[in-house]
């Protein structure tokens, strides 16, 4: 059976629970147009619960845009993947370059907090599998890391080490986003035969790194300032299934294109 596409909105710190319900109705009446497509939205933790009783039996997915890998314990404001189970979640952006603290848009800062690195991303994406959430994880490189010709090597050492806690067995869910980190909410969209190379780079990659029949499965989507006129083209190549979405997703006429042209 072939892959089906994927669209993921990354509300990331944008909307309020009010406005993520309405946003919401948009989003379904668009994703009933389009069956064959599967249709996720990442909204904030604090609006996961009422969104989640929202889209409980609709055809949009509701998904996290992180997680903590332990399962209970003394760990001040983090949310483990069985509190994200109970909200109804089915899917959890893992590893986002934000999360990294590598970000398109500004000069590097000394922002602590955003902490993730390639050993807590393999423990939040085991973490994930164990819980049957499925896993989006994401990888990219940066436009110095680019510019020193170190795409290919980066992304599949990010892929690598992600990966590691994972069996071969597992894998069947696993999602992968390909996000260029100077893509991401700068307006430079990744040129589209460009993101086909890295996707079909990352099937390889997923191939080696567990089995064929995973790297057959693995969905991968492109992300990084993905629009309604921009998505058509990168949704030409078959290496992609589908976006991760971020500015875009919050405009409903925006996002509704995008998951039309899937
Ligand atoms: C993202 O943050 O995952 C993303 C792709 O953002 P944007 O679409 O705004 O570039």
């Amino acid at each position: 059976m072939g892959r089906r596409r994927l669209v993921v909105a990354n509300w990331k710190m944008n909307l309020t629970t009010p406005e993520g319900c309405s946003l919401v109705e948009a989003v379904l009446g668009t994703a009933k147009q389009r069956p064959e497509v599967d249709v996720v939205v990442c909204p904030s933790f604090v609006s996961l619960q009422p969104l989640g009783r929202s889209l409980a039996h609709t055809p949009v997915a509701l998904g996290a845009q992180d997680v903590f890998w332990l399962g209970k314990g003394a760990y001040t404001g983090q949310v483990s993947p069985r509190m994200l189970v109970d909200s109804g979640c089915r899917y959890c952006i893992v590893g986002h370059s934000e999360a990294r603290g590598r970000f398109g848009s500004e000069p590097p800062r000394p922002l602590s907090y955003f902490s993730d690195t390639d050993e807590t991303v393999a423990q939040k994406v085991s973490a994930l599998v164990f819980a049957n959430i499925v896993p989006i994880l994401c990888v990219g490189e940066t436009a110095l890391e680019r510019q020193d010709g170190r795409t290919d090597e980066v992304v599949a050492e990010q892929l690598a080490k992600a990966l590691e806690r994972v069996a071969p067995e597992e894998c069947s869910n696993l999602t992968i986003a390909y996000e260029p980190v100077w893509a991401i909410g700068t307006g430079n969209v990744c040129d589209a035969d460009e993101a086909a190379r890295m996707c079909g780079l990352i099937r390889d990659e997923v191939a080696s790194i567990t089995d064929s029949a995973c790297g057959d499965q693995v969905r991968i989507l492109y992300g990084g300032s993905v629009k309604a006129s921009n998505c058509a083209e990168i949704f030409a190549n078959s290496q992609v299934d589908g976006a991760l979405v971020g500015g875009a997703s919050l405009i409903a006429d925006e996002f509704s294109k995008i998951v039309l042209s899937a």
